[in-house]
């Protein structure tokens, strides 16, 4: 049976073997939860709030983790391995609680005092803020990430920043978002730890002061900022290592101010620190138009220098020679985000450690990777150079010492082409002059990788061609992948068990193992049972569902999903006009034999981005006029569900029956949504875009839904296409516009939507959702008819699982390690 899917498996890291059987703790839990409510609420057992009861429960796991903790970090500085470092602005945890109990593998004893107690986990596990310090897929993969390098025993750190909100907790209100504060921060989180010994200071050559929401930065005013580290723990399946998330908060110096002092100005010194302090106070959403995105520069160096000062003092207590920095250290950067980390080392290097420029910028390049998540041009960050001016002027010297030394490279390698220096150019030049930063990280580190095999392809030929001529063995892919701990294990109770049960319980860390299903699935009784488990993991989500929000929908319909971010690429639109087709076709032959449907959509848009708020509220209407056809009732419904994050993520997954990955082609760089629904026995609709091609190779395109147009026709029918052209030749195409556009489901007022019938008509149809539809509509008819076959159905979705194995976190960590940090694990005795 082929278990290794890539050559870098034969030299992988082990897992830890899950049937060693649980680690031995320190400490009764049920005492130490008493304890926790007296001493840490002051509060008698019988008289504690659900939330204190929550606190004092987690507490007490963090308690029976703690000595882990420790002990981890005391192997990590005995052996003084190379260590691995991942700096990331974002990281989308989500709930902590029963993903530390299940990694603990202390559901037993935590089981039996709760019952003692008389206490009910999933009531308590409700309780938890859904720490959300992330937009999406990008902050999420770290904290999968984290989990996984944890799992395999790697002495690995996270390090990201404090913020007091997270992402906007989204409301909808007459079918339009809402943005509201998420102050997950409200009450102490049980989980951080704060290191005050630990902190570190970082300079501006600027003071940053908010005036009207906006940051006003005066130049050549020298400033300390100051990082106080709050530290997470990480808790390994099996509960053997227990590695750390450091996130930064920011925090004034605990002095004032000496030349402002002098001038007696108290008040005025008191309250730069409160400025300081504003610095992590809240998440940039993902929106390029913020006019304040000036302090987001900010608090991208902040995130570098704290993280560097750490990293570069704990190399120091273990190692004498800086020489040795590379063998010991690498350091990840999730995107751009973090990449002043390449003028942060070299500024270190050469200006405290004092060693010359080319030694600097060879340890520098060797101990940085990059990874790169996005090939949209909005997307790619570009720091204006005055700004960096402003804020960091010694970096702006040393950037364009970089940018000077690597135009020489290329002016060496392409005599003459001067077009190609100004393309490979780390500066911009133009109205503007603007730092690409981007071109930064690939310059200054030694791996750029991007997140599945199509778009590390699109980045090395397309996006940054120029700099892979001269680089070209820089380059490389390591496709994402997401922890099949909390995507299955703990999200599925009804899947995982049955899955145990069938091969044993190896596949938790060992993904791959799930190959082992494949005879299964022509086995009628397994057939039998995997679709009691679906049945069982709907049912558990329509139970919340009605509770959540009085919602109810026909249990036996298929769960259609979309679910993620709401961008016109990713095009919930292309879902909508399907959907308004489906809905003609139901209201001209009622008697149609179409299974019925419910569709789902959950996402936020970004503030600031009105088409994706203006697509929600097309969600709503349409969701509105078809809950209100007689002609429909039972048979199709839409549901908008507010607030996605991590939790919703998981109610709902193991509880769909399709999944929608039906970005233009070309444009998604990976998504792990899509490996998440596969996980848990969805059927996928999608195109042939980012991981979705992956995933269809390894299950079989006969048993994937695949449609439309390839990143290659997209790129090469730019040209001539013409929406037009799709909305003359197909009536059903024509009738679903014209509902938009005539006011069908805006209450007869044709300008709600406009907008949208003008981004797919009038304007062009940058993503090609016209051209696509007429196959999407198809595939849909394919998945319809599937579903009258109850064994076929269920032959495919177990056999979508069963290679579902190559999308572990796990394999993509294994792949980080062995191919660009040379790091092994470190076990915890
Ligand atoms: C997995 C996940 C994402 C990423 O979804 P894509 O469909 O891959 O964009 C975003 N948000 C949350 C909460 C997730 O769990």
């Amino acid at each position: 049976m082929p278990t290794e899917n890539t050559k870098a498996a034969a030299t992988a890291p082990r897992p830890a073997p899950a049937t060693a059987g649980p680690v031995r703790f320190a400490g009764d839990p049920n005492a130490s939860y008493e304890r926790r409510l007296v001493l840490d609420h002051v509060v008698a057992p019988g008289a504690a709030t659900l939330h204190q009861r929550f606190a004092a429960v987690a507490r007490a796991v963090r308690d029976l983790l703690t000595e882990r903790w420790l002990e981890t970090r005391e192997a990590y500085n005995r052996a003084n391995p190379k260590r691995i470092y991942y700096l990331s602005m974002e990281f989308l945890i989500g709930r902590s609680l029963t993903n530390n109990i299940t990694n603990l593998m202390a559901e037993p004893v935590v089981r039996e005092a709760m019952e003692r107690e008389k206490l009910d986990l999933m009531e308590l596990a409700a309780e938890e803020p859904d720490a959300g310090l992330g937009n999406g897929g990008l902050g999420r993969l770290a904290a999968c990430f984290l989990d996984s390098m944890a799992t395999l025993q790697l002495p690995a750190m996270g390090y990201g920043l404090r913020y007091e909100y997270g992402i906007f907790r989204q409301e909808i209100e007459n079918g339009t978002q809402v943005e509201r504060p998420d102050n997950w921060l409200r009450r102490p989180d049980p989980w951080e730890v704060v290191r005050p010994l630990r902190t570190v200071e970082a300079r501006i050559n600027c003071s940053v002061h908010i005036r009207n929401g906006a940051p006003q930065l005066e130049p050549n005013q020298p400033r300390v900022l100051v990082g106080v580290p709050f530290d997470r723990p990480v808790v390994g399946y099996g509960g053997r290592t227990v590695n750390t998330l450091r996130l930064w908060g920011a925090a004034a110096p605990d002095f004032f101010d000496l030349g402002e002092f002098n001038h007696g100005d108290f008040f005025g010194a008191v309250l730069d620190r409160v400025t300081a302090e504003n610095l992590t106070r809240v998440l940039y959403p993902d929106d390029s138009t913020d006019a304040g995105r000036r302090l987001r520069f900010v608090q991208e160096f902040f995130l570098v220098a704290c993280s560097l000062a750490d990293i570069l003092r704990r190399f120091r207590e273990g190692n004498n020679d800086w020489h040795t920095l590379p063998d010991k250290v690498a350091i990840q950067l999730n995107d751009t985000h973090p990449a002043l980390a390449v003028s942060e080392l070299m500024r270190v290097l050469v200006d405290d450690v004092k060693l010359g420029w080319d030694e600097s910028w060879d340890l520098t390049v060797r101990t940085l990777a990059y990874t790169n998540h996005t090939l949209l041009p909005e997307a790619l960050e570009r720091w204006p150079v005055g700004l960096f001016e402003l804020v960091l002027p010694r970096h702006l010297e040393i950037v364009f010492e970089i940018n000077r030394r690597f135009l020489d490279t290329v002016r060496a390698k392409y005599p003459g082409d001067e077009g190609k220096v100004a393309r490979a150019s780390i500066i911009e030049e133009g109205a503007t002059r603007a730092v690409r930063m981007a071109h930064l990280a690939i310059v200054g580190t030694h791996s750029t990788n991007g997140v599945a095999a199509i778009h590390s392809e699109l980045l090395r030929t397309r996006t940054v061609k120029d700099l892979a001529d001269v680089f070209p063995e820089r380059f490389g892919n390591k496709t994402n992948g997401v922890t099949p701990r909390r995507w299955l294990n703990l999200c599925n109770p009804a899947l995982a068990n049955l899955i145990t049960d069938a091969i044993g319980d190896e596949w938790v860390t060992d993904l791959a193992k799930l190959r082992a299903l494949v005879p299964l699935a022509d086995d009628p009784s397994f057939r039998a049972a995997f679709r009691r488990a679906k049945e069982a993991a709907k049912t558990r989500f329509t139970d919340w569902l009605q509770g959540a929000t009085g919602l109810v929908v026909n249990p036996v319909s298929i769960f259609d999903c979309q679910i993620k971010r709401i961008h016109e690429y990713k095009r919930q639109l292309l879902n909508v006009l399907q959907i308004i087709v489906l809905y003609n076709r139901f209201r001209a032959d009622p008697n149609a034999p179409i299974p019925p449907r419910t569709f789902f959509f959950a996402g936020k848009a970004a503030p600031a981005y009105t088409l994706a708020k203006l697509i929600i509220k097309l969600i709503n209407s349409v969701a509105g006029v078809v809950a209100t056809d007689p002609a429909v009732r039972g048979r199709l419904q839409v549901v908008f569900l507010a607030e996605y994050n991590v939790s919703l993520a998981e109610r709902l997954i193991p509880a769909a029956d399709v999944s929608e990955q039906i970005s233009t082609a070309g444009y998604e760089a990976s998504g792990t949504s899509n490996m998440k629904f596969m996980m848990n026995g969805a059927l996928t609709v999608g195109t042939r875009d980012g991981a979705t091609i992956e995933m269809a190779q390894e299950a079989g395109e006969e048993n994937f839904f695949l449609f439309g147009l390839t990143a290659e026709q997209v790129a090469t029918s730019r040209g001539w296409y013409d929406p037009h052209w799709h909305y003359n030749h197909d009536p059903e195409t024509r009738a679903a516009l014209d509902m938009i556009g005539s006011g069908h489901f805006s209450g007869g007022d044709p300008n709600v939507f406009r907008p949208i019938w003008d981004v797919l008509l009038t304007k062009g149809d940058n993503y090609m959702h016209l051209a696509d539809l007429g196959p999407y509509v198809r595939t849909q008819e394919r998945v319809a008819e599937l579903r009258a076959d109850p064994d076929g159905w269920a032959r495919k979705a177990i056999l979508n699982v069963a290679h579902s194995g190559r999308f572990s976190s796990d394999r993509s960590i294994t792949e980080y390690a062995t191919q660009i940090w040379n790091a092994k694990p470190c076990p915890v005795g």
